[in-house]
């Protein structure tokens, strides 16, 4: 049976005896040390796939209770198929069964190594491509046939394009899905620019749950990198949402961000 690290929920063949992923200062190992877990074991837990409408045609799945992160993987339905953007780190034939009814999955991207979950074992099932950006191919636990690696701006599905803006990961990637947000485009952003509860603005982060920044410089590019995409809404990949204006809002918490890391406020702390 598939062995998966029980703190990130990527399924790893490695043999290695701490998941990389986790041990890497972007993640971390629980205080008990390094734990692995199966499917079955997951299933026996009673975890199944929980599916809830984000907006017509996009759809968040989480894996309860929690098998991975905790991350909002979405599927976004379009006629020319379906993307699997971040994948749950549990998959059983109920979930299947589910996303079968939604029209399947046509190709899987994750936005970091970190979302990559179980994405071999959803893209078998479905007999559909991995995509995974050049840049960040050491980090994958699990590899096979289905693996394509990419590094240009590309249209993983006709109407959506994938993009490496790097920043938490160099690879790490946003997708924009232009017939989202009643046709005035989605930016599913994963983490590389993360949502935050104050409404109209995100954050740019080298780890989350460490609190490791970037650079000025660093999330200049990223932000200017997004403005050469056309979108209304954006989706992070822990369920908040930018509902409307997020292409503004990536500009405007770049310029704030950018001004504290330079000392601009120095004077207020
Ligand atoms: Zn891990």
């Amino acid at each position: 049976m598939r062995v998966l690290c029980a703190t990130c929920g990527v399924e790893n063949d490695t043999g290695e005896e701490v998941c990389a992923i986790c041990a890497d200062e972007r993640q971390y190992l629980p205080p008990g040390g390094q734990r692995w877990t199966t499917l079955a074991e997951l299933a026996a837990g009673g975890c199944r796939i929980e599916i809830t409408e984000r907006e017509p045609d996009l759809y968040a799945l989480h894996a309860k209770p929690k098998a991975d992160i905790g991350q909002s993987a979405m599927l976004v339905r379009t006629p020319g198929g379906n993307l699997l953007w971040e994948v749950p780190g549990f998959v059983d034939d109920a979930a299947l069964a589910a996303v079968r009814e939604l029209g399947g999955v046509a190709a899987v991207m994750a936005s970091h190594p970190h979302m990559y979950g179980c994405q071999l074992e959803w893209a078998r099932a479905f007999d559909a491509p991995v995509y995974v950006a050049e840049k960040d191919r050491e980090w994958l636990r699990r590899t096979g046939p289905e693996v394509v690696t990419w590094s240009e701006p590309f249209e993983v599905l006709p109407g959506i394009t994938a993009l490496q803006t790097g920043g938490h990961f160099p690879g790490s990637t946003v997708a924009c899905w232009s017939a989202g947000g009643e046709g005035r485009g989605v930016l599913l952003s994963g983490d590389t620019v993360k949502a935050v509860p104050a409404a109209g603005w995100v954050t740019f982060m080298r780890s989350y749950p460490n609190d490791i920044p970037l650079s000025a410089a660093v999330v200049s590019r990223i932000a200017a990198a997004v403005a050469s995409l056309t979108f209304d809404r954006l989706y992070d990949n822990f369920g908040l949402t930018v509902p409307h204006d997020a292409r503004a809002a990536v500009a405007r918490s770049a310029e704030r961000y950018v001004a504290w890391v330079r000392g601009d406020h120095d004077d207020l702390t």
